[in-house]
């Protein structure tokens, strides 16, 4: 069955299934929430969607990487749940965009592990230096399912709300068209400004960081 945001393309080289879709009255506005389930893992996405999506117009994105500590607990270690607000106020003003929310929660090694993290940091490590302490690669997210998405929402041209250059780049191999990076740059607070530091510096977030130097 078709609806508003599939395309008459065919969708045999997808590898993710839209399944549910409803509206969603939020404090920044109303939109639509989409999700889709993927057909090799359990892996589950959301994407909040305004407007409507055309392959031909610049749409404005966001892969938001699921980060419970930052977006419910408000935590102070990361600029995730502010960066998440700032997207959707983005979006509403806009008029129209996508919003993705990937469920790879601490970089893709999951809660209890970023808990185990944390305790690390805790004790002087930084967040780079803690996962390679827990065995893990330091970052585990793949944004292809998350392209895939964005793909079947309808767009095929994006400026992408992101200070990382490795979202920007998956999207690009995956065929789509980023015409422009939007930074989305949060004045930090204390608690963050060593992750902050460590995602500029080692793992070449575009970051000006300005209030820490
Ligand atoms: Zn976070």
């Amino acid at each position: 069955m078709k609806n508003e945001f599939q395309s008459d393309r065919a969708t045999a080289e997808f590898t993710v299934k839209k399944e549910a879709e409803a509206n969603l009255p939020t404090e920044f506005g109303l939109f639509r929430i989409v999700g889709f389930r993927s057909e090799t893992s359990d892996e589950e996405f959301v994407a909040l969607v305004k407007g409507e999506i055309k392959p031909d117009c610049a749409t404005l994105v966001r892969i938001h990487s699921q980060c419970l500590t930052g977006d419910v607990f408000n935590s102070l270690k990361c600029d995730c749940g502010p960066q998440l607000e700032r997207a959707m106020e983005m979006v509403q003003a806009e008029g129209s965009g996508i919003i993705v929310y990937q469920h790879q929660e601490g970089r893709g090694i999951g809660i209890v592990n970023k808990i185990r993290a944390y305790a690390l940091q805790d004790e002087g490590a930084d967040t780079i230096e803690a996962n390679l302490r827990l065995g893990f690669d330091i970052d585990h997210r793949s944004y292809d399912q998350c392209a895939e998405v964005i793909k079947l929402l309808g767009a095929r041209r994006v400026r992408l709300m992101s200070n990382n250059p490795d979202k920007v780049r998956a999207l690009r191999d995956a065929g789509i068209e980023v015409v422009e990076r939007v930074p989305l740059e949060i004045k930090p607070k204390a608690p963050a400004f060593k992750y902050l530091i460590t995602k500029k510096e080692k793992m070449g977030h575009l970051l000006q960081l300005n209030g820490i130097f």
